[in-house]
């Protein structure tokens, strides 16, 4: 058997299989463009407050995956932080999502679960959740004009007749205790695994390649951008520190006014309950969250499904599936967007058809 691979791009699709690949006997070179391993995950402790910045924006593990849990699970523990959102229009704050909290809130009426259904498909109630909630938010997220948001994805909503304001259907929810970065650090901690950093994998001349690559870069990257760039949004963080123990009261409050210029605030310090001393610490951290059009160069966050991408994304996929010993995945390398469970469970997944193939 080839006994060598190598993993391009240290985020948790290249991580999960690294390691799976080093228990297995392989031995794993993971190479990773940034100075530092996480990909999109990683995050930053404040000194002075202890508090962990999501350096790429806020990121909340949750899945129903058994398998994925119980992966996770080997590396680090969750500290049982489950997902809230709030969200502010016209100077009041409602619980998202679309439920019985804000319904009645929004409303002034006292619905009970039974009358949910028959209070929603209601026209005039749908449009007014959908211009107060929905329109602006998205408008702001996808660069749209307010007028050019299609009212019918109100239709597709899932709308819940109960006072869960759970953000996540998902049963398993949390924030590593000891932090993202170190699920990352313990994924790679393994006899097998040589990481190098600031190392970005390239085809070589003619691409050929002399052992299994596991690439999770972007796809349009790898090939030089031969087609064209896909493309995607970007976000812009603008992170403040304040001389209050609490901000906002919770980690994450969506803007869904258009006179608000970012989308959200997220309050970091808010994932971490069980630190008694951050949370009284009397600083806390804010980030205002922009999304704005995508340039080359940008840092790519969400992609921008339409019929060109999907054509240009198909034109890649091609000159990929060509190439022998190599796997594109991940984030970058599909042009998608993948929770960290879903990541994780492709990671799986790709380790064992390799290693099914090759044993
Ligand atoms: C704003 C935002 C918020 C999110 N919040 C959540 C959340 O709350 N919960 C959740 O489950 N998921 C969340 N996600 C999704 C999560 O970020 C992804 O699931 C995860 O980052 C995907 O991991 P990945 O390994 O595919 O990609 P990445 O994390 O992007 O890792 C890819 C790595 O490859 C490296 N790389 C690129 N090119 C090369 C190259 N040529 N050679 C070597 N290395 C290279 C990059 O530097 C990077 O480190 C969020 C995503 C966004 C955009």
């Amino acid at each position: 058997m080839e006994n060598r691979v190598i993993v391009a791009g240290a985020g948790i699709w290249g991580c999960t299989l690294a390691r799976i690949l080093a228990e297995a006997g392989y031995r794993v070179e993971v190479l990773e463009k940034r100075p530092v391993i996480g990909g999109n995950v990683r995050c930053e402790t404040d000194p002075e407050t202890g508090i962990e910045v999501h350096v790429y924006g806020s990121h909340i593990f949750h899945t129903h995956i058994p398998e994925v849990w119980e992966f996770v699970n080997r590396f680090v523990r969750f500290n049982g932080y489950q997902h809230k959102v709030l969200a502010r229009h016209g100077g009041k704050t409602y619980f998202l999502p679309l439920g019985l909290a804000l319904i009645n809130q929004f409303f002034g009426v006292e619905l009970t679960p039974g009358e949910v259904a028959g209070f929603m498909a209601e026209e005039s109630h749908r449009t007014a959740i959908f211009d107060a909630f929905f329109r602006n938010y998205t408008s702001k997220q996808w660069g749209k004009a307010p007028e050019e948001i299609d009212p019918s994805i109100i239709r597709r909503v899932p709308v819940r007749a109960t006072y869960d304001v759970n953000y996540f259907n998902d049963y398993h929810q949390g924030i590593p205790e000891s932090g993202y970065n170190s699920l990352f650090e313990r994924l790679l901690a393994h006899e097998n695994i040589e990481i190098k950093t600031n190392c970005a994998f390239e085809l070589p001349p003619g691409g050929k390649l002399d052992c299994p690559v596991f690439y999770s870069g972007p796809i349009d990257a790898l090939f030089g951008f031969k087609f064209g760039p896909l493309p995607w949004r970007t976000l812009r963080f603008e992170t403040e520190k304040l001389d209050v123990a609490d901000a906002q009261g919770t980690s994450v409050v969506n803007y869904v006014d258009s006179d608000v210029p970012y989308t959200r605030q997220h309050e970091y310090k808010h994932y971490h309950p069980e630190l008694k001393a951050v949370m009284e610490f009397p600083k806390t951290i804010v980030c205002r969250e922009y999304s704005t059009a995508w340039q080359p160069g940008d840092e790519p966050y969400y992609p921008v499904n339409n019929e060109e991408s999907a054509a240009l994304l198909a034109k890649y996929e091609a000159l990929a599936g060509e190439i022998p010993n190599l796997t594109v995945g991940g984030r970058l390398g599909q042009y998608r967007y993948f929770d960290m469970d879903k990541s994780i469970e492709a990671a799986l997944a790709a380790a064992k058809n390799f290693l099914e193939k090759n044993q």
